[in-house]
């Protein structure tokens, strides 16, 4: 939805002014009628204002870090691809790992679940391998998740301890798998679950 700013302040002072000439009654009927518009289509604004932000062809430019200009860079990081981890990944990567500007980003639904499995195994290595020898990466990061939509939820693995049991052996089995195919490499998991308090976080839990 597109609004004319000025235009929309322009009419808006216009009719406060009218306003302000009548009856007291007639004031707050008036007023409650404007209030009723302003806000109805306000929330609009506010849900549907971001995928017009760009017309057509317009371009924009956003700085890059002049360190990412480089050819390669140290470490893959992989992950689900679930919209509940998505802020507190890219925080967890680059500021608590350090790794800004340092590192390819493989999102997956399951993490390495399909690594794990034989039948979708050669694909994902064949991605990875792109990462690998493109980028020269020594390190690879993987954060599986808790109630993972991929491994069909919570609900499937029966207990919360099946279900971290089973995330844990995956995530072993595929650093076996890398590290079988990439002796050098280094290889680090982490568990990333939401937590249910008022003001949900996500924590993450180094596997060894
Ligand atoms: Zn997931």
């Amino acid at each position: 939805m597109y609004y004319n700013t000025d235009l929309f302040v322009f009419y808006f002072l216009t009719l406060l002014f009218e306003i302000f000439q009548m009856n007291k009654n007639w004031k707050f009927v008036c007023l409650g009628i404007i209030l009723s518009f302003i806000i109805s289509p306000g929330c609009a604004y506010n849900k549907s204002s971001l995928p017009d932000l760009l017309v057509d062809n317009q371009q924009i430019a956003i700085t890059a870090n002049p360190d990412a200009a480089r050819n390669d860079c140290d470490t893959l990081v992989i992950t689900c691809i679930d919209y509940r981890f998505a802020i507190a990944n890219q925080e967890f990567i680059n500021n608590t790992l350090g790794l800004k500007d340092n590192y390819d980003h493989i999102s997956i639904p399951g993490s390495i679940y399909n690594l794990v499995n034989p039948e979708t195994r050669d694909l994902l290595f064949s991605k990875f391998s792109l990462s690998v020898s493109l980028h020269l990466i020594k390190r690879i990061v993987i954060i599986s998740h808790k109630d993972c939509g991929g491994y069909g939820g919570s609900v499937s693995f029966g207990s919360e301890i099946a279900e971290y049991e089973t995330l844990c052996t995956d995530l072993r089995n595929a650093r076996e798998l890398l590290i079988e195919r990439y002796p050098t490499l280094e290889v680090d998991l982490f568990i990333e679950s939401l937590t249910t308090e008022e003001k949900p976080k996500v924590r993450f839990e180094k596997i060894p």
